[in-house]
């Protein structure tokens, strides 16, 4: 008898899976809603009489457990590069040149797909269970947010049918179709809360829910785009077209309007073509995708540092709309730059009701003769906040008010300086409480320190509670664990993981600190070359302007600004408190691979690199186990030249030390 209900629940469960198929892969559903429902309902009877016969892949169990406290951490197994993208016709020529030159004459074929609106996301699949959905976060590592995948209906839980890889990341955007939006929008309206105006935005914060149950019932959809990990990787066709239709087959919602061309043309009119008919689609589409379909062809024109050098998208003009500018305000930023804003009558752009533009600065103002009243053509491209980009001076207004210069800060009323060069206005005062917001709300960005639960909000009602006035004061804000939860809407486990976060933050590395420290030029990239090079803080303190210019990638300006800095009273407090405090003013060294192909080998780099920035190269060297020099000596056992090498070039063959090109150096570093 019971032997007879686990073979009905296994038979369900697989027709259940068929039907998923059928309707979110291959969008022909053959089964009512209500009939679905009550295979559904059967499954769950079985399984509410034998409960241990609850696996994790039942389709009963999309939502299951307690809400989350948090997101863990998780690094992609291969990386998830973003695309490089154009608005132009002949780039998309260029880009099939490039192609053309690497390939060398070998025929290759165009997947073009659209680029949906969403959020990127990689769900992996073991042995065709879905074992971990991970946002893309900054590439290398995102976020674990499989709890919520799961929750999304047109996830399969389990991939069925034939050939099945023992892993595959598949990748692919998680989007908020238009119907079930404005549905959910509905809702909304009608229990008294304001609708969401991004269905983009919207699905970004929906995966961000903690609990997994209030994703159900919104609509979100999944739709695949391309494969990360693939093993065994023999046992599946080269192209990725045919690699697609075996998605499809186990389940899973692939792209459905692919294109396989075989030319650049047939491409460029693939995009236009869908270019006329994007606005009447379902959901949100900036662009078109091209990729070379062939994975061996992908695999020999590799990746530059930042791109794979095999796809590009083609993004759709901006769109614009018009609208009247009711008043302009003045935001202040952390180094106390002013900057105009424009707040106007809503207007619905490129799918989102917006109510603010950038008008950048006051030449720019003024540029535009732009004034109260006035209306103002406004444009949207991509994620950058909208900008007013014109006024329609016919229609101006007798009353139209121009837009004066303020003379003081709008936040703490001290006088505003012209900065050098006369584009902007700063706020002279180092003491303004919104410059202070602005730093500290940089320093807990994820970028950053990163620490949780520090939201804009709540480090400005930090600093209103004069709990907070620089970074150093979120190390002893474990004593003041009840103030802190007095703090409106706080309550006592958002305290206790605000302050586990500011804990956990000590940890980061120096380039993460430095970057934090709010020092004018050092973004993260040169925070973490002054760090690597110095090491410890001391010794970067300690440097001198001159000691500063050794380190890759900082000039003149920078370097002084560093030195400045340190050089103050109030600064080197700041990091003595740090210190007190435990946190960590070091750099970890880097792991050296003694085997790897530069093992034991000095090299030196010269001249300028075409696919990699200097700090890229020297480290790709150092990661595989060699020593970069700065100048040829006969200790040197390599050289790589870029265009324009000079001496170091002459003096090298002079010494007999080996010379490779960047193609050859990568070559080396790939093998
Ligand atoms: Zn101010």
């Amino acid at each position: 008898m019971s032997n007879d209900a686990h073979k009905e629940l296994n038979r369900l469960r697989e027709e259940i899976r068929e039907h998923d198929r059928r309707y979110y892969a291959l969008g022909q559903p053959n089964i009512s809603d209500r009939e679905y429902d009550r295979l559904l309902e059967r499954v769950r009877e079985i399984e509410t009489l034998h409960p241990d016969w609850i696996t994790p892949d039942s389709p009963t169990q999309r939502v299951g457990g307690e809400p989350l406290s948090g997101f863990e951490h998780v690094e992609h197994a291969v990386p998830m590069l973003s695309v490089d993208n154009t608005y132009d016709e002949s780039q998309l020529r260029e880009f099939d040149q490039r192609i053309q030159k690497r390939l060398e004459g070998e025929a290759y074929s165009y997947l073009v797909d659209a680029k949906i609106d969403g959020v990127a996301i990689s769900l992996t699949y073991e042995y065709g269970l879905l074992t971990l959905g991970a946002t893309r976060g900054d590439g290398t590592r995102g976020d674990d947010v499989t709890a919520n995948c799961r929750a999304i209906q047109s996830v399969p839980l389990r991939l069925g049918g034939e050939n099945i890889p023992r892993v595959i990341d598949i990748r692919g955007e998680i989007y908020w179709p238009r119907i079930a939006f404005d549905a959910f929008n509905e809702k909304r309206i009608a229990n008294g809360e304001a609708p969401f105006a991004n269905p983009r935005n919207a699905t970004t914060g929906t995966l961000k829910q903690l609990d997994p149950s209030r994703i159900v019932g919104r609509g979100l959809a999944f739709s695949a785009h391309g494969v990360g990990r693939l093993e065994p990787l023999d046992d599946f066709p080269d192209s990725n077209l045919e690699l697609y239709e075996l998605m499809r087959s186990w389940g899973v919602a692939v792209y459905t309007d692919v294109k396989c061309v075989d030319s650049i043309d047939a491409a460029i009119d693939v995009c236009k073509a869908f270019g006329e008919t994007r606005a009447t689609l379902g959901y949100e589409v900036d662009g078109m995708v091209l990729k070379i379909d062939s994975r061996k062809q992908r695999e020999r024109l590799g990746f530059t540092s930042r791109y794979p050098r095999w796809c590009i998208a083609y993004k759709y003009e901006a769109e614009q709309g018009e609208s009247v500018l009711l008043d302009v305000d003045f935001q202040v930023g952390k180094l106390g730059t002013i900057t105009p804003r424009a707040k106007m009558e809503p207007v619905l752009l490129a799918g989102t009701t917006v109510r603010h533009a950038s008008l950048h600065n006051f030449d720019q103002v003024e540029r535009l003769d732009v004034r109260i009243g006035d209306t103002i053509i406004v444009e949207k491209a991509g994620e950058i906040i909208p900008q007013v980009v014109r006024v329609v001076t016919e229609k101006r207004p007798k009353n139209a008010k121009p837009i004066k210069r303020p003379t003081k800060c709008p936040a703490c009323g001290s006088p505003v300086e012209q900065d050098e060069g006369g584009v902007y206005l700063r706020c002279t005062s180092i003491d303004c409480v919104a410059q202070r917001k602005e730093r500290l709300i940089y320093f807990c960005h994820r970028d950053q320190m990163d620490i949780e639960g520090a939201g804009k909000v709540l480090i400005e009602q930090l600093v209103d509670a004069g709990l907070v006035r620089d970074c150093a004061d979120f190390y002893t804000l474990h004593t003041k664990r009840d103030q802190i939860a007095a703090i409106e809407r706080m309550g006592e486990q958002s305290t206790d993981n605000f302050l586990a976060g500011i804990e956990t933050s000590k940890e980061k590395p120096l380039s993460k600190l430095l970057a934090a420290l709010n020092i004018r030029f050092v973004g993260g990239s040169t925070a973490a070359a002054i760090a690597e090079h110095f090491e410890n803080i001391d010794t970067v303190m300690a440097a001198t302007v001159e000691d500063l210019l050794e380190v890759d990638g900082v000039g003149d300006e920078l370097a002084a600004s560093v030195h400045t800095f340190f050089q103050n009273k109030s600064n080197r407090d700041v990091i003595r408190r740090l210190r007190n405090a435990g946190v960590n003013l070091t750099q970890p060294k880097k792991s050296t691979d003694s085997s790897g192909p530069f093992a034991g080998l000095t090299v030196v780099v010269t001249g300028t690199l075409e696919e990699l920035t200097r700090n890229k190269a020297h480290e790709l060297i150092e990661s595989l186990g060699g020593k970069v020099s700065k100048s040829i000596s006969k200790k040197t056992d390599l050289l790589v030249v870029g265009a324009k090498a000079g001496s170091k070039l002459a003096k090298a063959e002079k010494l007999g030390v080996e010379v490779i090109d960047e193609t050859e150096f990568i070559r080396r570093a790939e093998a």
